[in-house]
């Protein structure tokens, strides 16, 4: 039988660490024949709160957990751990400025990036949740120079689900029968949701999303309004509509999606399909080096790429300049911080 894999969550007592614990300790992420060791780690104010959740995962008996650290020690919660998903992070507060909540999530970034160096085994895939998400990952990548970059990565795989849905529930075909939508850039409300390569399964074969309704001018002149306007602004503020809604924010779908980014990333995507990952950028798409930014990727042996190619018109062009531009000021406002 397999070794166990362990897997670090931060912020583990918290909304999305208590959807995404279960998910991992049943095989959703890494594989139902692949046993897991989860480390839990939170900060003090958490502990007790910590606590609970391991009474839990000890009650749910799933077969596949071979052991649970819960620990507010971040040299315990590193040691060993061959995937790490951060979610902890410092919440913005009501009159809080941008640059205090940054200042905050850049030192507990840095000092998280230390630990997972020094104590975290060699060759460890990490997932930045917490926001500003790319911007916490850049810091990681930073302060954790000998972890190569090609394993630091922050989640859009949430906002590239909830536009097959949207998609999905737009054209009436079922979501499963959806894919290639792409996020550009940052985890923020500047993300381009883009359809221009998105295809829909029918019983004719693969179509374009775009020309789906191409035999009736009229539809495709609605659809694609839609799709540039209405669209892309339910995608983009789709997390406020959710805590209007449940007076809570999403945390089932976002820690789902947690684990469709690193089952992706570890066990590879479908022959044919693409998903969005933020990484360290490499200059592709003319985006500038140097950013963690998303992009559409393809995954095979632990690795992901980068889809090279894909036409862009002149509309998406903008849009994947004005996400850039923010991720580098962003960048700036972090290093800003540092000093
Ligand atoms: P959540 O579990 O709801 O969210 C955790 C982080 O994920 C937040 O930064 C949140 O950003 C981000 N996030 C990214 N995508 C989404 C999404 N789609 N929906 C919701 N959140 C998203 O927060 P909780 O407050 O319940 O839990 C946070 C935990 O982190 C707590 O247990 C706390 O103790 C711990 N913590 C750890 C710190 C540390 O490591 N030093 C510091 C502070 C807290 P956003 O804020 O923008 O919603």
């Amino acid at each position: 039988s397999k070794e166990p894999i362990r897997v670090l969550v931060t912020g583990a007592a918290g909304q999305i660490g208590y959807a995404l614990v279960p998910m991992i300790a049943r095989g959703v992420m890494l594989g139902a024949d692949q046993p897991v060791i989860l480390h839990m780690l939170d900060i003090p104010p958490a502990a007790e709160a910590l606590n609970g959740v391991k009474m839990e995962l000890v009650d749910a008996a799933f077969p596949l957990l071979k052991g649970v650290v819960a620990t507010t020690d971040v040299v315990e919660g590193c040691t060993g751990v061959n995937v790490a998903v951060m979610v902890g992070g410092f919440p913005r507060k009501e009159g809080m400025e941008r640059k205090d909540v940054m200042s905050k999530n850049v030192s507990i970034y840095k000092a998280q990036a230390s630990a997972l160096e020094k104590h975290a085994a060699a060759n460890c895939k990490v997932l930045v949740v917490a926001n500003p998400a790319n911007t916490n990952a850049l810091i990681l990548k930073e302060f954790a120079p000998s972890i190569p970059e090609k394993n630091i990565s922050c989640l859009t795989r949430l906002d590239h689900n909830r536009a097959l849905g949207q998609i999905s529930e737009r054209l009436n075909v079922q979501v499963s029968d959806v894919k290639n939508v792409i996020i550009w850039g940052n985890h923020s409300s500047t993300q381009y949701p883009d359809v221009n390569h998105a295809t829909v399964k029918t019983p004719a074969g693969e179509k374009p999303v775009r020309e789906l309704v191409a035999d009736d001018a009229c539809l495709m002149i609605v659809l694609l309004y839609r799709l540039n306007g209405e669209f892309i602004s339910t995608v983009q503020q789709r997390g406020a509509a959710i805590i209007k809604a449940r007076k809570l924010s999403s945390a089932l779908s976002a820690a789902s999606s947690a684990c469709d980014h690193i089952r992706d990333w570890v066990l590879g995507t479908p022959e044919g399909t693409f998903v969005s990952m933020g990484v360290y950028s490499d200059g592709s798409y003319n985006v500038p080096a140097g950013l963690i930014y998303s992009f559409p990727v393809t995954c095979k042996n632990g690795e992901w790429t980068i889809v090279q190619g894909l036409a862009i018109d002149e509309y998406s062009r903008k849009k994947l300049d004005l996400t850039a531009d923010e991720l580098s000021e962003e960048k700036a406002l972090a290093y800003s911080c540092l000093s």
